[in-house]
């Protein structure tokens, strides 16, 4: 067992350093990694799901790789332009609504999105619940024309009825994300008539096993997201992905690259595709990426407290 700290190649989601810990069982290796504001109770299926890789490893995949998409970040047109063709993806997920006023910026961004992709790639967009019901329906339509017509758009605003209420008034299809936190949420979403599409990360969900479960449950299709994991729960998220009986939407697993250093080299996506591995890779740099004693102490005692939920 052993805790790391990875800087982060940009700050995504307002950290600049990513903490986990390493636990090793007969299946292999597994990651406990709940951001660190989460309480015990919410951590509880982030260790369930390390012990699943680690004791009993997954559910054998129905493909042999699976389509990632692109991530764009608020950066400028022409940096959008150039990442979306360096990645080879023909799918792209362009973060919005970065600040009150960016739709103008938003709109460029979109526009040179498509442009990198063409005609027959898919542009998609993140707001990360920022926006209002009537900010959300404005937004969404001028992006939806900027972008030539978008494949969905990503958690509009923070609550279901909210979600409920723009997506019955733009034709863009809604995903649902940081609604779906645990294995409960995905139902109330679908119940709700709150979203099209539900994006599960397996990590907060329990494990692989409980999000294919969640997946049939909720009846509809899904996307598979990282948790910003490491490389070994990385491979976890492609596990579920590559065990998803219906999987028509690139997934948001290429985020290996928004970190500066990993516990062990991955393959990057190749042509838009990531190979489905069948456990998660031995962490090869422990000494490179070791935590500190003080924040080693901090893990050990996180991972006892929610041991005993
Ligand atoms: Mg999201």
């Amino acid at each position: 067992m052993f805790v790391y700290s990875l800087p982060m190649a940009t700050r995504f989601r307002g950290i600049t350093v990513r903490e986990g810990l390493l636990i090793e069982g007969p299946a292999g290796w597994g990651e406990f990694c709940p951001f660190p504001e989460y309480d015990d109770a919410e951590a509880r299926p982030w260790l369930d799901a390390a012990v699943e890789a680690a004791e009993q490893g997954w559910p054998a995949p129905v493909r042999e790789s699976v389509p990632v998409n692109a991530i764009v970040p608020a950066v400028s047109p022409s940096l959008a332009h150039a990442r979306v063709v360096a990645s080879g993806c023909g799918t792209a997920k362009v973060k919005v609504a970065d600040a009150p006023d960016s739709l103008p910026d938003d709109l460029a961004r979109v526009e040179a999105v498509r442009d990198a992709l063409g005609p027959g790639g898919h542009v998609r967009v993140d707001a990360n619940a920022r926006w209002d019901t009537d900010q959300a329906v404005t937004a969404i339509r001028a992006l939806d024309r900027a972008a030539g017509g978008l494949q969905y758009v990503e958690q509009p605003c923070e609550t279901l009825d909210e979600l409920a209420a723009v997506r019955r008034r733009v034709d863009v299809p809604i995903a649902a994300d940081e609604s779906i936190r645990r294995a409960e949420d995905p139902l109330r979403v679908a119940v709700a008539g709150a979203a099209d599409i539900a994006v599960l990360k397996c990590a907060p969900l329990g494990g692989v096993r409980r999000a294919l479960a969640v997946a049939q449950a909720c009846g509809l299709p899904c996307v598979v997201s990282s948790a910003l994991e490491s490389a070994v729960g990385l491979a976890a998220e492609i596990a579920l992905a590559g065990a998803l009986p219906d999987l028509r939407f690139a997934c948001g697993l290429g985020t290996g690259a928004l970190l500066a250093a990993d516990v062990a080299s991955v393959a990057a996506p190749r042509d838009g595709m990531l190979a489905v591995p069948r456990r998660a890779p031995e962490p090869t740099r422990r000494l490179q990426v070791a935590a500190g004693p003080e924040r080693t102490r901090w893990w050990h005692e996180r991972l006892a407290r929610v041991r005993l939920l």
